[in-house]
């Protein structure tokens, strides 16, 4: 036998969670996710999971059928999306402006897709001049695929004009929101996107671990009409759509994270209290304060000011300060926590999280008061 480990239960901390995410997640999702378990077929659960659709489309601003949450972080929504949709030999554009699009293209990849890549440098948003002309090159491709708000960089990229593109060029538009959605303008059936994913840690402010998803009826067709099976079961929209369609009619897929769907549930419902046009607008706000304070600390930012990410401020580290020190610092004397920079800027820049709950005037001032201080 091997002998029980004599383990203490596990005390985390209170922090502010400033990073790219996972941010503060709401005292009320953290309290409905503590409700007692119920089955995953339980009639009232099931009625749970038909307004959780419903709060999911207007998170979306979608009326599209297929819209449900993934059972696993963002990743598995960006996978969902990919293996659905692209069959072996298909062309895909993949935009790459950071870490995300990066991904994006190894998913394509990993399908039997053929990736053509179009690149702008890190902080920069894609370039739709670049992208119509890829189109243009590749009338053969069967997808456009980007990132909303590269969470690597703080840049946003304009999905209005990339899906117009898209669908001038005959292609379906697959669009990363994990870092944009409840944070942003995003409105997936005005804009006509076709597949698109999140994650629910983000600006939505709920535990991490679920991925809401949306596709078009045009996305839905061509998952339809695949020639080859989708090579994974789990994520296999066919199948999922069985659990996620229809009340009474849910049938056994996987045993859903009851639990965190609660969590998401109350998630959505502050969000559609609040508002999308006033959760954007509030980012935005908190967004304006934070660069007025910086500012006043000579503190620049990667991305230029008309590209600028609301939710997630990249900047640079100041000249002489030592990165990974300072960001220790803020986490053991301010319970505070900034995000370290990522690929090609990690060791030049920090990332600002203002997500969800956590773009709130108290943060902004313990971040900028404890880098004041920390700067001394
Ligand atoms: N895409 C973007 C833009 C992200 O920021 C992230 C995570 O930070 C992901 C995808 C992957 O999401 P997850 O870490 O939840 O798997």
């Amino acid at each position: 036998m091997i002998p029980a480990p004599m383990i203490a239960a596990f005390n985390p901390p209170r922090r502010t969670l400033l990073g790219p995410g996972p941010s503060d997640v709401y005292p009320q999702v953290l309290a409905a996710q503590s409700k007692p378990t119920v089955g995953h077929l339980d009639p009232l659960f099931v009625a749970m999971m038909d307004e959780l659709k419903q709060l999911l489309q207007y998170a979306f601003q979608t009326k599209n059928e297929m819209t449900l949450a993934i059972s696993a972080p963002g990743s598995a929504g960006m996978e969902a999306c990919f293996v659905n949709l692209v069959e072996p030999g298909e062309k895909v554009i993949v935009c790459r402006n950071g870490v995300f699009g990066e991904r994006m293209r190894q998913n394509v990849e990993r399908c039997g897709g053929i990736a053509v890549t179009v690149d702008n440098a890190w902080g920069e948003p894609v370039d739709p001049e670049a992208v119509a002309q890829a189109l243009t090159q590749h009338p053969d491709a069967r997808f456009l695929a980007f990132v909303h708000a590269e969470t690597s960089t703080g840049a946003l990229s304009d999905a209005k004009t990339l899906c117009a593109l898209a669908k001038q060029h005959n292609c379906l538009s697959i669009v990363d929101a994990v870092t944009s959605l409840g944070g942003v303008e995003l409105r997936v059936d005005d804009w006509g996107i076709d597949a698109i994913y999140s994650g629910s840690q983000k600006c939505l402010s709920c535990v991490p671990g679920l991925s809401p998803v949306s596709f078009s009826p045009a996305a839905v067709a061509k998952i339809t009409q695949r020639k080859t099976p989708v090579q994974s079961w789990f994520l296999d929209q066919s199948l999922v759509m069985s659990y996620w369609s229809g009340g009474a009619k849910r049938a056994y897929h996987h045993t859903a994270p009851v639990n965190a769907l609660y969590a998401l549930h109350e998630a959505l419902r502050i969000v559609a209290a609040e508002g999308l046009e006033q959760a954007w607008a509030r980012h935005q706000a908190m967004h304006q304060e934070l660069r007025a304070g910086l500012e006043q600390l000579d503190i620049q930012f990667v991305v230029a000011e008309p590209y600028r990410l609301p939710q997630l401020n990249a900047i640079y580290i100041p000249a002489g300060v030592d990165d990974a020190m300072t960001r220790s610092s803020l986490l053991q004397q301010f319970n505070l926590e900034i995000g370290a920079g990522l690929g090609a800027l990690a060791g030049k820049a920090w990332r600002i999280g203002l997500m969800g709950y956590g773009a709130r005037r108290e943060n902004i001032a313990l971040c900028l008061q404890a880098l004041q201080q920390l700067q001394r």
